[in-house]
């Protein structure tokens, strides 16, 4: 199973990429935490990426494309895997397009429509992990008192690119770099669209659903 996560930030891509991938065995790709762990690690490329990520920007495309090329070509992505925040340009698609040739197909690409309001709010009051990627929400899922994170010990954060300010910053690239995207994968008839403004449980199941049928067709 190959698939695509596609959704403006705070659509709930990340969450139900955890499960999926689970279930499936197959990993998770997000670039975003690739980048993170770059940052953290204080890499050239985490050092590239620090600024521009604080200001809700985009990677560059051949810094992006580098790193998925990488990836994919590892061991445990034989059997598959589940890109969640990637691609972000037509440009990262088309790449990927050609990365995947005459020999590999991508299998569906899920699409989270969330109304902008909630993105914000979900997106201000959302805290993560910052060793294991668990997600919380002083609104919806509050982190314990301790600040703990109860799956691997590490620390809750606020992430720097979940402040108001570089929110809005981030919907407004996502407009106009990443939501021409979802034409792009009508197009290639592989886009299915999801309610993410449902509760948790209901979009993981409709997930669940288009993945089954994927693996019945494929
Ligand atoms: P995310 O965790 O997916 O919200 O990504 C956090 C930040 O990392 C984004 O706001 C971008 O600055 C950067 N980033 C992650 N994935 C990509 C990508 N595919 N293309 C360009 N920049 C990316």
């Amino acid at each position: 199973m190959r698939a695509i996560f596609l959704g403006a930030p705070g659509t709930g891509k990340g969450t139900q990429a955890q499960y999926l991938a689970l279930k499936y065995s197959i990993p998770q790709i997000s670039t975003g935490d690739i980048l993170r762990k770059a940052v953290q690690d204080g890499t050239e490329l985490g050092k590239k990426a620090r600024v521009i990520m604080e200001s809700g920007q985009l990677v560059s495309d051949d810094i992006i494309i580098g790193l998925v090329k990488e990836r994919i070509d590892q061991d445990d992505c034989k059997n598959g895997y589940l890109f969640d925040g990637f691609p972000r340009t037509i440009k990262q698609a088309e790449s990927l397009d050609a990365m995947l040739g005459d020999r590999e197909t991508l299998d569906v690409v899920v699409y989270f429509d969330v109304a902008e309001q909630e993105i914000i709010k979900r997106l201000t009051s959302r805290r993560v992990c910052g060793q294991c990627g668990n997600v919380y929400s002083t609104i919806y899922n509050p982190p314990p008192a301790s600040g703990i994170c109860e799956k691997c010990g590490g620390k809750v954060i606020h992430r720097d690119d979940d402040t108001v300010e570089t929110v809005k910053n981030r919907l407004a690239v996502y407009e106009q770099n990443t939501a021409p995207l979802k034409a792009y994968y009508e197009r290639q008839g592989k886009l299915r669209v999801v309610d993410g403004g449902l509760p948790v449980e209901q979009v993981r199941e409709n997930i669940d659903a288009i993945f089954a049928e994927e693996k019945t067709y494929r």
